[in-house]
């Protein structure tokens, strides 16, 4: 792995105890989100970027608390720096693919063949060709229904298959917060993947529409409130209709 680069990671706090990490330089098609959502007694790190360059010295961790790293899918842009935290968990339906981080599950051939992967190396040494993702076996796999509790947050987890067969949402039903992977997000939604499947998504999208969310952290891009989840999901439903 490269050295530090400071400048790699950018971010914002985008709302109490709730800060949006991304990477500027990589390409847009994988340019996504970790969220670090501070808790009282546990820290969660939903979703770890590309892994590029280190993740975990950004993060203001405090010493001593646990911190848990939640994967809302296997897919490269969210899993190339979850080898950085000892606690890692994701969804049931890929959770053996994380021992391997193959390049059939992750798709990490596919930024490797991109043009431009990034706009401009971490260090000189660094080439997309030799882009490998660290395995990082899961020590939690989540089901349907299971909550992370930090303390002062319950999440639930929601199985969002479509994108990918083990998506997750996490949704705090107290206050609405939604963290959604790439199960919606502002731009076009990808369900061409392999892995992806359109019944599926059309699935989840009017299942999303049934909830009352107040605001969705999204996988890419920045966060979205209840209507225009709605106007996503709704539109999705059109077009594969
Ligand atoms: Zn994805
Ligand atoms: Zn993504």
């Amino acid at each position: 792995m490269s050295v530090p680069a400071p400048d790699w990671f950018a971010r914002e706090i985008v709302a109490p105890g709730i800060t949006r990490i991304w990477e500027p330089h990589v390409h847009s098609f994988f340019r996504s989100n970790v969220f670090h959502v501070g808790g009282r007694d546990l820290d969660l790190v939903i979703d770890a970027g590309m892994g590029i360059v280190p993740l975990r010295p950004v993060l203001d961790l405090a010493s001593g608390k646990p911190v848990l790293a939640v994967a809302t899918h296997i897919h490269v842009d969210h899993v190339g720096g979850l080898n950085e935290f000892e606690a890692r968990a994701g969804h049931r339906k890929e959770a053996a693919f994380f021992e391997h981080m193959a390049d059939e599950h992750t798709l990490a051939h596919l930024f490797r063949a991109q043009p431009e992967a990034v706009d401009r190396p971490p260090d000189e040494a660094w080439s997309a060709e030799r882009f490998e993702i660290r395995a990082a076996p899961l020590t939690r796999t989540l089901d349907a229904g299971d909550r992370i509790e930090t303390g002062d947050r319950s999440l639930r987890v929601l199985h969002l298959p479509g994108h990918s067969p083990g998506s997750i949402g996490l949704f705090d039903e107290r206050n609405g917060d939604f963290f959604a992977g790439d199960a919606i997000y502002r731009g076009r939604l990808i369900d061409d993947l392999p892995g992806s499947n359109v019944h599926s998504y059309r699935e989840t999208m009017q299942r999303l529409l049934r909830i009352e969310f107040s605001r969705a952290y999204c996988g890419h891009g920045e966060p979205i409130g209840q209507n225009e989840l709605r106007s996503i999901a709704g539109a999705y439903l059109d077009k594969t209709g």
